[in-house]
């Protein structure tokens, strides 16, 4: 046996003692050293299955999942639609073709389903896997629809982590040590109608989140987006919208921009669009899209976009949106939140439908909060951007009685830590 092979190594390559002594290292450890870490703080909560609002433990410790998995499972883990939606897909096919080239009928519906979702002003679909990848979709067609290669979009505004995604990004913090990133790329302070004037006859389109997520939930308001539609169509700028985070029902609307007044010219979703599985989309009218199509002809492809089964999950979502009307609950389960959550370690509340934020005075007392919350049950975070507020977005299927449940739990979470943070001062 090879001396300088670690101990662990060297028993599981004893061919015998192989199995039975890999089974010796518990998921966390495997976790810990074959999947590669986005930070050297992983949550490491380890779940062995999801139902509705909750998360179960291998020890039958049960979570109630307050963030959504970052605001994908909208209608709740494993949705009963979802579910039967998938397994009739899986009964048919899983996949055919790379995208654009079959008919394939979850798509078709599908597609049909989101421009009706625009009242039609938005026709066309192009389906990818994720919220990034839509990103760069509408990146690369906003160049070739106008002609012109420079971006607008905002601080603190997180679109991805792919190249351009990153490019348009609001942290440098994020971008730094990745340049060069695209060049013609500029950043305005979401809200400040002064700013817009950047926005000039070089701009091939602003992007912009309708609700910005990882600020920490903050909405720009209906005139700034009036003046932001205004200046763009004044200068030829294509206005994109950034819908990965908010959309799909999680303000209150199917999407936000409804609450805005104005029509964006392409729309990005991704996350709870799926239900759980990967997909993102973006729309856009027909003459904005065609360029794709030529010159080069197939100007954009993928293999797995628009998966069959993803997009059946979709429907699922739709189904499960429209039988249990879950939109037209959700301004009164965010009032229920605001109502309760009254403490004085929260200093000020931001909310649009189920997407909240809870602010603290610092990020060391958010964190005692949400440690001792998810030892009491109730899984939160905080944001990219926004490290003293605490994210609340619950899946639009809870209950009141569960708001009321959550809620208790988080005060006397907070009641604890104001407390110890008294008593140590
Ligand atoms: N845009 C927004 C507003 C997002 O919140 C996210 C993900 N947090 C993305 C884009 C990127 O989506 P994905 O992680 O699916 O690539």
């Amino acid at each position: 046996m090879p001396q300088h092979l670690p101990i662990r190594k060297c028993l599981i390559l004893t061919s015998g003692f192989k199995l039975s002594l890999l089974t010796l290292l518990t998921n966390r450890q495997l976790f810990l050293r074959h999947l590669a870490q986005t930070s050297d703080a992983p949550l490491m909560l380890e779940i062995e299955r999801a139902e509705g609002i909750y998360m179960y433990a291998p020890n039958g410790k049960r979570y109630i999942d307050l963030i959504s998995g970052i605001g994908v499972s909208n209608v709740g883990h494993r949705h009963p639609k979802v579910v039967a939606a998938i397994e009739s897909q899986l009964g048919k096919y899983m996949h055919l073709m790379v995208y654009g080239e079959y008919v394939q009928s979850p798509q078709v519906i599908l597609a049909q389903k989101l421009a009706a979702t625009t009242l039609s002003k938005l026709d066309q679909v192009y389906f990818v896997n994720s919220g990034t990848e839509a990103i760069e979709g509408v990146m690369k067609v906003a160049k070739r629809s106008t002609g012109r290669s420079e971006f607008v979009s905002c601080e603190k505004a997180y679109h991805g982590s792919t190249h351009g995604a990153l490019s348009i990004g609001g942290g440098e913090y994020f971008k730094q040590a990745y340049r060069p990133l695209l060049p013609g790329m500029s950043q305005i302070r979401y809200g400040n109608i002064d700013d817009l004037e950047i926005i000039s006859c070089r701009t091939a389109a602003v992007i912009i989140e309708t609700v910005q997520g990882e600020a920490g939930v903050q909405f720009a308001g209906k005139a700034y987006f009036q003046a932001l539609r205004d200046r763009c169509t004044f200068t030829g700028t294509l206005l994109i919208l950034d819908e990965i985070q908010c959309g799909f029902g999680r303000t209150g609307t199917f999407w936000a921009y409804e609450q805005t007044g104005i029509v964006p010219d392409m729309l990005v979703t991704a996350k709870g669009m799926g239900g759980g599985l990967p997909i993102g989309a973006f729309l856009a009218k027909e003459e904005v899209m065609a360029c794709i199509k030529t010159d080069p002809f197939l100007g954009h492809l993928t293999t797995f976009g628009g998966n069959p089964v993803c997009c059946a999950a979709s429907l699922g979502v739709f189904e499960a949106l429209e039988t249990e009307n879950l939109l037209s609950k959700v301004k009164q389960k965010e009032h229920l939140f605001r109502s309760l959550l009254v403490h004085p370690l929260i200093t000020a509340f931001r909310s649009q439908g189920l997407m909240m934020a809870a602010e603290m005075p610092d990020f060391f007392t958010l964190k005692k909060v949400i440690d001792l919350a998810i030892e009491h049950g109730v899984v939160t975070d905080w944001f990219l951007y926004c490290d003293n507020s605490m994210r609340l977005a619950p899946p639009l299927i809870i209950s009141e009685s569960e708001i009321r449940e959550v809620c208790k739990i988080l005060l006397a979470c907070m009641d604890k830590v104001m407390l110890d943070e008294t008593k140590q001062s």
